[in-house]
């Protein structure tokens, strides 16, 4: 039996995930966290609503963290089980954004392993088997380049939230819809990548995919590129994580086989993608300001505070103004994540 402990078991990723417990016998909930939304049609013996993560962690003792938290706050609980050697099924990519040199060195420390919960990345960790750099060319994201794929900057001066909230494929949390609008969630997707499997920068590209068949792929240095293919079904890679080396049956048909296309992002409309590229590629604390200044804007974009080309404008600002230094430890990384959110100019 595997104890999962699901955090954010109230969210899209979070509901999803409890199909797959239900469905599969080797699988148990030890324990169920969420922010502010009440667990009481969840089983499980331990339930926090907005408590201490850390805390129901070493009381649960599970064999599985499925951290599914939206946002910086699930840090604490993918630091915990890296540095206590427990299997980190990873949804929350903001925290190894944010956190990702500590989270490599508790890593280090703990010989935890972390399975990529997020779509492309679980697609290239399979496509990778475990595979280093050395004999990757480089590593393709694709993205369905969002609601707003193919407009100016003039044409989205006055989209609404109701509008980024249509995505074309996947259907996910608020925060997260809004990011794949404005390409942030691919921007937060290359460092992911970039600490998840050790490439520098250069050899992480993103191509646009619309129809969200091709996950993701790798060029090998031989020549060889591998693809993951699948329907847009997040089910697929929280089973992966959670039944992995195994590849369990999910109600998941078939891929029926249709034309794939890609194509090149549009940075300049969608400059969420490349400031995140630049984030990265300054290191230290930037990816966590990025972050940081995303999660408030993206807030107030959703409230109507601002408009949709202020979440990059906002976050562009903050990342000019912020001194980037490396955390050496969460005190400073919490730190950092403050002073950005406080730099982040929205009324
Ligand atoms: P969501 O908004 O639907 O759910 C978020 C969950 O986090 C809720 O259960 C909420 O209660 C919980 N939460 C928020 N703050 C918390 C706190 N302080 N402590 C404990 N729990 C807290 O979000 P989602 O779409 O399920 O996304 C969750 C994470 O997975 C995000 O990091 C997102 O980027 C990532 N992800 C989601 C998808 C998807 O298809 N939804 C795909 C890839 C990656
Ligand atoms: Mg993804």
């Amino acid at each position: 039996m595997k104890r999962v402990a699901l955090l954010g078991a109230t969210g899209s990723i979070g509901r999803q995930a409890i199909e797959i417990v239900e469905a599969h016998p080797e699988l148990e909930l030890c324990a169920a966290a969420s922010g502010s939304t009440p667990l009481d049609d969840i089983d499980a013996p331990l339930k926090e609503v907005g408590g201490d993560l850390t805390d129901l962690l070493e009381r649960a003792q599970p064999d599985v963290v499925l951290n599914a938290v939206v946002g910086f706050a699930g840090v604490h609980a993918t630091l915990w089980a890296l540095e206590q050697g427990v299997d980190l099924a990873l949804a929350n990519k903001e925290s190894l954004v944010a956190a990702g040199e500590l989270a490599l060195a508790a890593r280090e420390r703990g010989r935890g392993r972390i399975l990529p919960v997020d779509s492309e990345h679980s697609a290239l960790f399979q496509c990778l088997e475990g595979r280093g750099p050395e004999q990757v060319d480089t590593l393709v994201l694709t993205g369905s380049g969002g609601p707003f794929r193919g407009r100016t900057r003039a044409e989205l001066e006055d989209v609404t939230p109701e509008q980024a909230l249509a995505h074309p494929t996947w259907r996910m949390g608020p925060k997260i819809t809004v990011d794949s609008a404005t390409l942030a969630n691919k921007g937060l997707e290359v460092i992911e990548a970039h600490f998840l499997f050790g490439l520098d920068y250069d050899r992480i590209e993103v191509a646009i995919q619309p129809t969200s068949i091709v996950h993701s792929l790798v060029r090998f240095r031989d020549g060889a590129a591998l693809a993951h293919l699948g329907y847009p079904d997040m089910r697929v890679p929280i089973s992966y994580a959670l039944t992995y080396p195994e590849r369990a049956a999910t109600p998941v048909p078939p891929l029926d086989l249709r034309t794939l296309e890609l194509q090149e992002p549009d940075t300049e409309t969608f400059r969420m993608l490349a400031l995140g590229r630049e984030a990265g590629e300054q290191g230290g604390t930037y990816p966590c300001a990025y972050n940081a200044a995303n999660e408030v804007a993206v807030q107030a974009f959703l409230d109507g505070r601002i408009g949709f080309l202020d979440i990059a404008a906002a976050v562009e600002d903050v990342l000019a103004r912020v001194d980037g230094a490396p955390a050496r430890d969460l005190g400073e990384l919490v730190e950092a994540d403050r002073r950005a959110r406080e730099l982040v100019a929205v009324a």
